[in-house]
C-alpha cells in the first residue's frame, strides 16, 4: 500500500470506538485530579530544543536517538516534546507562577512522540496522562501525587498491579555515589555489555538497566544509591514511605529503579502491570528538584508523574464501548424540498433542546430511513411528509400525528425523562 495511505509506522489512528474508550481515562483522571485540587494545562506540541536536551538529559535514549526534532524557517531548533514534565516547569517559569500559592498543581492529556523501536504498547506518538506539583519540598507532595496515579488505575481497573519505589538522593548525594558506582563498573569492565561500558563516565547508573547477562551479574554486587544517601534524604524518603503506608498503599523498594529521564531528584517510583507484555511500565515519575535551575529559572522543587493512556487500556479489564445515543430519527417522508426544509429544521430545534437527533442525509426511501434509524437505535422516529408530522415510538411500536415540531420535541423529551 502506498505511504501516503497509511499512518506512519508506530502511530495509529484512534477511531471513534477507541475514543469513546480513552473518553472513560480522561474523565477518571480528571476527576481524581481536579478533586485534589491539580487543573489542567495544555503546552504546545513543539518547544525549543534545548527544554529537552538540558532537562531529560544529554546522555538518555531520549535525547540521543528519539527525539523528533526540526529545524523551522526561521533557522531555530524545536522538537516535539518526548514528554512534558521539561514544558509545565517551563510554562510555570514563564507565567510567574511562583506568586500564586505553593505547589501549584497541574494536569494534562498530552501526545508525545519519540522515535522508538514500534511494538505493542510502544508508539511514535502515544498519549500522557499527566500531574506535576510544583514548588513545595513537603514529601506529603511525593506520597499525594503517588496515591493519586493509583486511584486513577484502580478506577480504571488496570490489571495486577505493582508500584516500584526508591529515592535517588540529591545531584550531591548522587555524585558521591557514582564515583563508587563507576570504581565497581570499571573493576569488572571485561564483563559489561558494549553499550554500558561505553556510558560508565556518562551514564554509570543505566548499566542497573541492561538485560545483558554479564552486566546483569555485576551488578549484583554494585553499590546501591540506596545506601549511600544524605541524612536529609534519608529523612525525606521514610516519610513518604511511612505516609504510603498509612494510606495502605502497598510497594516494593527497588534499589535498583532507574528512569529513563536524568532529572529525577529523590522520590522515584513506577508502577508496572502484569497485563502488559515486555512494556510492562503503566506510569510513573518522581521528584524533579533540579529541573527548574536546568532550563534557567529559579531553583523550584517539584514532583510528578506521567502515564501512557494506551498502556492504560492494554492493562485495564475489558469495558464496554459506550455506544452512541439517538433519541430521535427525523425521516423525509416527501419528495418535496419543503419536508426535506421541515424535517432538517426539527432536528435542529431538537438538538437545541438537548435531544439526540439525527437527520436523514443520504436521501434513502422512507424504508431505507427506517432501517438507517434501527441501526442508530433511535428512540422515535418523526417522519415530516407534506401533510405534517407522524411520530412513532420505536420501543412499542405506536404512532401517531403530532401537531408541531416543538410537540414532538416535547413528547421526546418526556420519553427520555421516562426511561
Ligand atoms: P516516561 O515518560 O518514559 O517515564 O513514560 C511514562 C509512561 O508513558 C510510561 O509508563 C508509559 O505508560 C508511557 N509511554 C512511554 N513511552 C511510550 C511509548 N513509546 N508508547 C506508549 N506509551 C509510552
Amino acid at each position: 500500500m502506498s505511504d501516503a495511505l497509511q499512518a506512519p509506522r508506530g502511530t495509529f489512528d484512534v477511531l471513534p470506538e477507541q475514543s469513546a474508550l480513552r473518553l472513560t481515562v480522561e474523565v477518571s483522571a480528571r476527576k481524581i485530579l481536579e478533586a485534589a485540587g491539580y487543573r489542567r494545562i495544555e503546552t504546545p506540541a513543539f518547544e525549543d530544543t534545548d527544554v529537552f536536551r538540558r532537562t531529560v538529559g544529554e546522555s538518555t535514549d531520549i535525547v540521543q536517538k528519539e527525539m523528533y526534532t526540526l529545524i523551522d524557517g526561521g533557522g531555530r531548533s524545536l522538537t516535539l516534546r518526548p514528554e512534558v514534565t521539561a514544558p509545565i516547569v517551563r510554562a510555570y517559569a514563564e507565567h510567574g507562577m511562583h506568586k500564586l500559592a505553593q505547589p501549584v498543581k497541574l494536569w494534562y492529556l498530552s501526545s508525545c512522540f519519540r522515535y522508538e523501536r514500534a511494538q505493542a504498547g510502544r508508539y511514535r506518538q502515544f498519549w500522557q496522562i499527566g500531574a506535576e506539583a510544583i514548588g513545595s519540598e513537603d514529601p506529603a507532595v511525593d506520597a499525594e501525587s503517588i496515591l493519586l496515579l493509583a486511584a486513577i488505575l484502580e478506577e480504571l481497573g488496570v490489571r495486577g498491579v505493582r508500584l516500584r519505589l526508591a529515592s535517588l538522593g540529591t545531584p550531591a548525594s548522587r555524585a558521591r555515589y557514582r564515583e563508587l558506582l563507576q570504581a565497581h563498573l570499571r573493576a569488572h569492565e571485561d564483563r559489561l555489555a558494549h553499550d554500558v561500558r561505553e556510558r560508565i563516565d556518562l551514564n554509570p547508573l543505566r548499566a542497573f538497566d541492561s538485560d545483558h547477562a554479564g552486566t546483569r551479574e555485576v551488578m549484583q554486587t554494585a553499590p546501591l544509591l540506596l545506601d549511600h544517601l544524605d541524612a536529609a534524604d534519608v529523612e525525606h524518603f521514610a516519610t513518604v514511605r511511612a505516609l504510603l503506608d498509612a494510606s495502605e498503599l502497598g510497594y516494593e523498594i527497588d534499589p535498583t529503579l532507574v528512569r529513563g529521564l536524568d532529572y529525577y531528584t529523590r522520590t522515584v517510583f513506577e508502577f508496572t502491570s502484569e497485563a502488559l507484555g515486555a512494556q510492562s511500565g503503566v506510569g510513573g515519575g518522581g521528584r524533579y528538584d533540579g529541573l527548574a535551575e536546568q532550563l534557567g529559572a529559579h531553583a523550584t522543587p517539584g514532583m510528578g508523574w506521567a502515564a501512557g493512556i494506551e498502556r492504560i487500556l492494554l492493562a485495564a479489564e475489558e469495558r464496554p464501548v459506550p455506544e452512541p445515543v439517538c433519541d430521535l430519527f427525523v425521516a423525509v417522508g416527501g419528495d418535496g424540498a419543503p419536508e426535506r426544509t421541515a424535517a432538517f429544521l426539527l432536528a435542529a430545534q431538537a438538538r437545541r433542546a438537548g435531544v439526540p437527533a439525527q437527520v436523514e442525509l443520504a436521501g434513502r426511501s422512507l424504508k431505507g430511513q427506517f432501517k438507517q434509524a434501527a441501526r442508530l437505535r433511535a428512540r422515535y422516529v418523526a417522519i415530516v411528509g407534506a401533510d405534517g408530522i407522524e411520530l412513532k415510538d420505536m420501543e412499542n411500536g405506536e404512532q401517531s400525528a403530532v401537531p408541531s415540531p416543538s410537540a414532538v420535541v416535547a413528547t421526546v423529551l418526556r420519553g427520555r425523562f421516562e426511561t
